[in-house]
């Protein structure tokens, strides 16, 4: 990024809140070079970079998030307008955070923090993906980690 006024790349961030689409946020920036003032709207997609499992970057997709959400609660009491709610909540959580790239692990676990409020069954088949669980006895951590009044419905994942 540089300044619009003379191209320096150096700023001070003023004031950032989330844009009324919670999949930008709005960033009052002051210019290092000329300290002019100015406001930039940044989308996840411009801003962070994934770092994957194997240490390779790519761009962050929210359509590739919400498409792993869906596949996990498919079949479950979560409506793909709160899967939409749980992605936009994840996407701001790493906005807040200013970091420049996160990991496909870090992604998984607010992923996991979230579906874990709302269907266990949800829950367990995102984290079978995300954790790509080595044996059976991490699953069933995972599993007893949840609320013991859901844990009938564990029993059905
Ligand atoms: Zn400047």
């Amino acid at each position: 990024m540089k300044c619009p006024y003379c191209s320096h790349e150096e700023f001070k961030v003023t004031d950032s809140r989330n844009a009324l689409d919670a999949n930008a946020i709005r960033r009052r920036r002051e210019c290092l070079g000329c300290s002019r003032r100015f406001t930039t709207f940044e989308t996840i997609e411009l801003t962070i970079q994934v770092r994957k499992r194997d240490g390779l970057y790519e761009d962050f997709h929210e359509e590739k998030l919400v498409s792993g959400l869906q596949a996990a609660c498919r079949h479950s009491k979560v409506s793909s307008d709160q899967v939409r709610n749980i992605a936009a909540k994840i996407i701001c959580e790493v906005m807040d955070q200013q970091v420049r790239e996160i990991s496909t692990k870090e992604i998984g676990e607010l992923a996991m923090k979230y579906l874990k409020t709302m269907d266990t069954i949800a829950y367990i088949r995102f984290a079978c993906v995300y954790r790509r669980f080595k044996d059976i006895g991490e699953l069933m951590e995972a599993i007893q980690s949840i609320d013991p009044v859901d844990s009938h419905l564990a029993a059905k994942a």
